[in-house]
């Protein structure tokens, strides 16, 4: 497995007592997967990507990445290995508004000690890729939301990730928008063999993906892979 985690559990300091965040959690993805994880807000699907990401050490469980069990890593060598291996795609892009979107793109390339000019072809690739060709030149303010998304998602990928970790792609999107995205990230999957979790609260976007997840309150269950409709079903209680 690429990514695996394994009863991880997290807990948030909360005034005199404790919040269980992440309860026993246990997920793994392989290469070319793509595991959708849904739940209403506060259940703990960002805490979930942030233990994932190694950016958070959870206070017991193990995680593993590419092999590695990382709990035990210094701050330094979880750095590295989420520059090596992660693609971390957030809620809102953050791209800086000087920079152009193949500037995005080419910044991962310098950070990770490579040469930007030697790193053009893939970026334009990438960003071909995610639909973005011809608009390589254009800052942030000159692309839609959508395609600022796409410019994220494409600089997550710059360094060949082989885990990829999105939270909600679509929130700031609308539904045919949103499912786009989500169709770009399983095909992006898929071509790329990449171990995607992707978090999202909207059941209708679920179509691409090969194992749905559902996040309750810390405890996270896999769903039946039913037929997947574009509403959710009678008793579904996703936020
Ligand atoms: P989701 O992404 O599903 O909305 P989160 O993982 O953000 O859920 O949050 C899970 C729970 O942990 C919530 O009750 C939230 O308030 C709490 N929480 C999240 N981050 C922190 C933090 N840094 N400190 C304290 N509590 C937090
Ligand atoms: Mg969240």
């Amino acid at each position: 497995m690429s990514l695996s985690l394994t009863d991880i559990v997290l807990t948030y300091p909360d005034g005199e007592r404790t919040l269980t965040a992440l309860d026993r959690v246990s997920l793994a993805v392989g290469a070319g997967e793509l595991a959708a994880v849904t739940g209403p807000s506060g259940s703990g699907k960002s805490s979930l990507l942030a233990v994932a990401a190694t950016l958070i050490a959870p206070d017991s469980g193990e995680v593993r990445i590419a092999g590695r069990e990382v709990t035990g890593l210094s701050p330094a060598e979880r750095s590295r290995l989420r520059r090596d291996h992660l693609g971390i795609v957030f809620q809102q892009p953050n791209l800086p508004a000087s920079l152009t979107a193949l500037d995005q793109l080419l910044v991962m390339a310098h950070l990770s000690g490579r040469s930007p000019r030697k790193a053009v072809p893939r970026a334009r690739e990438l960003l071909d890729a995610v639909g973005l060709s011809g608009k390589e030149h254009r800052r942030p303010h000159r692309l839609s939301g959508g395609e600022r998304q796409r410019v994220n998602i494409a600089r997550a990928l710059m360094n060949g990730p082989e885990i990829l970790l999105v939270d909600e792609p679509t929130s700031a999107l609308d539904h045919e928008r949103g499912a786009r995205i989500v169709a770009l990230l399983a095909d992006l999957t898929a071509e790329h063999g990449l171990a995607t979790v992707m978090v999202t609260h909207d059941l209708g976007h679920l179509g691409g993906a090969r194992a749905v997840f559902s996040m309750d309150d810390g405890r996270l269950a896999r769903r039946a892979p039913a037929a997947w409709p574009d509403a959710a079903r009678p008793g579904d209680r996703v936020g």
